[in-house]
């Protein structure tokens, strides 16, 4: 089955209102144009208002970088949900390896959060990934299948149909190594096999899987060649316009 392509970009702790506004000119002048591929951007949550407003009725979807576990309540400095479908986010990054190593989010934290963001309409992307340790140690696989399933337990088959997985192994993150796109590959069709074996193969055969590492527009065009690699979550990259649209249009090239 064909899956369109999502490149999403997370700025990170990144931007001010004034290279927001330039960059999201920059993007609105490329990004429409390019056909049979989905673009967004995963933004601090200070700026979802500027990048609605901005974004509203464009090509490009926009979204959060983390959302609270919770639905409202005595939860200083978080942001439900709700809040974040007030904003007309269409995705949230849920798990990202940033949260989980900085923030101690748990697998069931971040099923959790998953759960809130789908129970208010939102699209989860979940990252899932391992350490160079657990690589090295042979253990990938069971990672990403823990990772995964923590998900599936508390929330069901039905679930991961709607949602969209980014596999993102932590040591290519915002360290310039990319993976290969055989390492790429190969972990992506792993992750189509788990979830074909827990969910059936026509919920799995619809499910997205972006990768994420330092992806840049030199790398893009080989990992997108690859089959069971379904976009890009795309960080420093993201934050400088000409690399993000080359990347964008490296995944409608690979079409
Ligand atoms: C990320 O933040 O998800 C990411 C993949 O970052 P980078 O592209 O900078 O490695």
């Amino acid at each position: 089955m064909a899956r369109t392509r999502l490149v999403a970009g997370n700025w990170k702790m990144h931007g001010s209102r004034e290279s927001n506004r330039a960059l999201l000119d920059r993007l609105l002048q490329e990004i429409p144009g390019m056909k049979g591929v989905e673009c967004a951007v995963c933004v601090p949550f200070p700026y979802l208002g500027q990048v609605a407003e901005r974004l509203a009725g464009t090509a490009i979807a926009w979204g959060a970088q983390n959302v609270s576990e919770h639905a409202q309540g005595a939860y200083t400095g978080e942001v439900s949900a709700a809040m974040l479908a007030e904003f007309g986010c269409r995705y949230v990054i849920v798990g990202h390896s940033e949260r989980r190593q900085l923030y101690g989010e748990s697998d069931a934290q971040v099923a959790a959060k998953f759960a809130a963001a789908q129970g208010a309409g939102l699209v989860p992307i979940l990252c899932v990934g391992e350490t160079l340790a657990e690589r090295d140690a042979g253990c990938t696989e069971q990672v990403v299948d823990r990772q995964l399933q923590q998900v599936l337990n508390l929330k069901g088959k039905d679930s991961v149909s709607k949602a969209v997985v980014a596999y993102e192994p932590v040591w290519a993150i915002g360290t310039g190594k990319t993976a290969t796109s055989d390492q790429a590959q190969e972990v992506h069709a792993h992750l189509r096999e788990t979830l074909t074996a827990l969910v059936g193969r026509e919920a799995a055969e619809q499910v997205r899987i972006q990768y994420g590492g330092s992806v840049n527009a030199e790398t893009a065009p080989r990992l997108f060649a690859e089959p069971e690699l379904d976009g890009a979550l795309v960080g420093g990259a993201s934050l400088e316009a000409a690399s993000f649209f080359r990347i964008v249009a490296a995944a409608a090239a690979a079409v």
